[in-house]
């Protein structure tokens, strides 16, 4: 950053910043910041500080006088820029990807500079009422019915938390809100159902919310990794003959490892006919949704009672910003709410105050990132944006089909491609994994691309993820050439 004008500055012995001062330094941020995205390809994707190298530049103590903002803008450059992995950075194919956009960035300014807490309508009914009508155009967005009520918490991890808080809560005479579950002889086990592939999400909600590991039976996947119905069926079976309480069901609608789709519609039917909460995580997957070709995904999820998706992944959301919809917003309630006197308010029997549907009480304007980011592209220009994704997660799935020394190894639904190298004569299982391993390792050492691995069925598999809001056909080119160049390397 440029900092250097001979502005003299002055400090005030109490209150804010000037105005002036934050009207100078805000220009000059935003220009910093449209710069930053401007070059973003001319720095390494992946952060390569060691450990403690950030730490280690900074003071031990906190400074005592006011320091120029000048120098802490310098430092940015300095001593924070050279430890960020830069995730708005077009060759960054990793995890899941979540690239912010524009629009995202101002909203998240504008958010800051309000600073209101929705906790209540009346502490801001401007951020109750946006969410209420953001989250029904992203309803719309999705194909979901009006059925489905939502809200927005913070992550998929927390969303899918309280999920399951609300799939314990409907169990009659369980009265864990009241009684707990530690303890109890008058009670069975609970038991919640998952995929192998479920996300760790679903697993620390269930350590959270006191049914435990033990807790969480894990179904087997066929070979597409896409959770095998009848083994769900015979799973609840087994457990409710020897005592357990089958009381949730979490399908996924792309799962992180490869993306695969649970069957929801037959696991939808199955929980149907056994009382048992149905939600759908669709973290990642359910962003493509918003493409109209893509909507068979979604096939029964109407029949779930909650889902969570992130426009945070895969809508050009800054982190972080989850939806939840439910069917039964009434039994989340019940959950939840608790009102003590300070908290009641003249308008409560007429308006929806969020803080009644979750564990938090403080909540961010975060609907100001979807209502600022949907106007700004429109539905249209989002759609487009997923598509040419999906166009490239596939383009790139087809060069690792056509080329002799890399295999697929999962159907790719969306844009995301696992797969590995198996040059001719390598078939040993041990050396193809160190292969593989060595392969990700050298391309992320160029600084030039950034992927991540999974492993499935004991092989270690690397992913390239197509979700960047900046990702164009040559990116994906520059990590192909990259992989087939290194891969050269190592086995000549
Ligand atoms: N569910 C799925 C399928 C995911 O892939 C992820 C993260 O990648 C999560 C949930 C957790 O998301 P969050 O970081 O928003 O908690």
């Amino acid at each position: 950053m440029n900092f250097n004008e001979n502005h003299q500055r002055q400090i005030q012995p109490l209150g804010d910043m000037p105005p002036e001062e934050f009207r100078r330094y805000g220009h000059e941020l935003i220009d910093w910041i449209a710069d930053y995205l401007d070059n973003i390809e001319s720095m390494p994707v992946l952060s390569n500080v060691k450990p403690g190298d950030i730490k280690n530049n900074l003071p031990q103590n906190p400074p005592a006088e006011p320091q120029p903002m000048d120098k802490v803008f310098e430092d940015i450059d300095k001593i924070i820029l050279p430890g960020i992995t830069h995730w708005n950075h077009p060759n960054f194919m990793a995890y899941f990807n979540s690239t912010s956009s524009g629009p995202g960035i101002l909203a998240e300014l504008l958010s800051a500079s309000f600073n209101v807490n929705g906790m209540l309508w009346k502490t801001s009914p401007a951020s109750t009422e946006l969410e209420q009508v953001t989250l029904n155009w992203f309803r719309q967005m999705v194909g979901l019915s009006k059925n489905f009520w939502g809200i927005i918490y913070d992550t998929a991890s927390v969303s899918s938390m309280h999920a399951i808080a609300a799939a314990r809560e409907q169990l009659a005479d369980y009265n864990s809100r009241l009684k707990g579950l530690a303890g109890r002889n008058d009670i069975k086990r609970l038991r919640l159902y998952a995929s192998e592939q479920a996300h760790s999400s679903i697993d620390k909600g269930a350590i959270t919310l006191g049914v435990g590991l033990e807790g969480i039976r894990k179904i087997p996947v066929d070979n597409e990794f896409r959770m095998i119905p009848s083994a769900l069926k015979d799973a609840i079976e087994d457990d409710k003959k020897n005592g357990w309480l089958p009381f949730c069901v979490v399908a996924t609608v792309g799962t992180t490892s490869t993306t695969s789709i649970d069957p929801v519609d037959e696991i939808a039917e199955i929980c149907l006919k056994e009382n048992i909460w149905l939600h759908v995580d669709a973290a990642h997957g359910g962003i493509a949704a918003i493409v109209p070709e893509m909507r068979h995904i979604f096939k029964g999820v109407e029949k779930a009672d909650s889902i969570v998706i992130n426009p945070h992944k895969w809508m050009f959301t800054p982190v972080d910003l989850s939806v939840f919809f439910t069917k039964k917003p009434k039994v989340l309630k019940q959950a939840f709410s608790l009102v003590v006197e300070y908290l009641k308010t003249s308008e409560d029997s007429v308006v929806e105050n969020y803080m009644d549907y979750g564990i938090q009480l403080g909540r961010r304007f975060r609907s100001l990132k979807l209502w600022f980011i949907i106007r700004y592209f429109g539905v249209e220009g989002i759609a487009a944006r997923i598509r040419e994704h999906l166009r490239l997660g596939k383009l790139f799935s087809s060069w690792v089909d056509e080329h002799p020394s890399f295999e697929r190894m999962a159907p790719v639904p969306f844009s995301t491609t696992c797969f590995r190298a198996h040059p001719a004569g390598t078939d040993d299982e041990a050396s193809l994994n160190s292969l593989n391993e060595k392969l990700m390792s050298n391309v992320n050492s160029t600084g030039k691309v950034f992927l991540t691995h999974t492993k499935l069925n004991g092989k270690f598999v690397i992913r390239l993820v197509v979700s960047g809001l900046r990702t164009e056909e040559k990116h994906v080119e520059i990590a192909w050439e990259l992989l087939k160049n290194e891969l050269e390397k190592l086995i000549d």
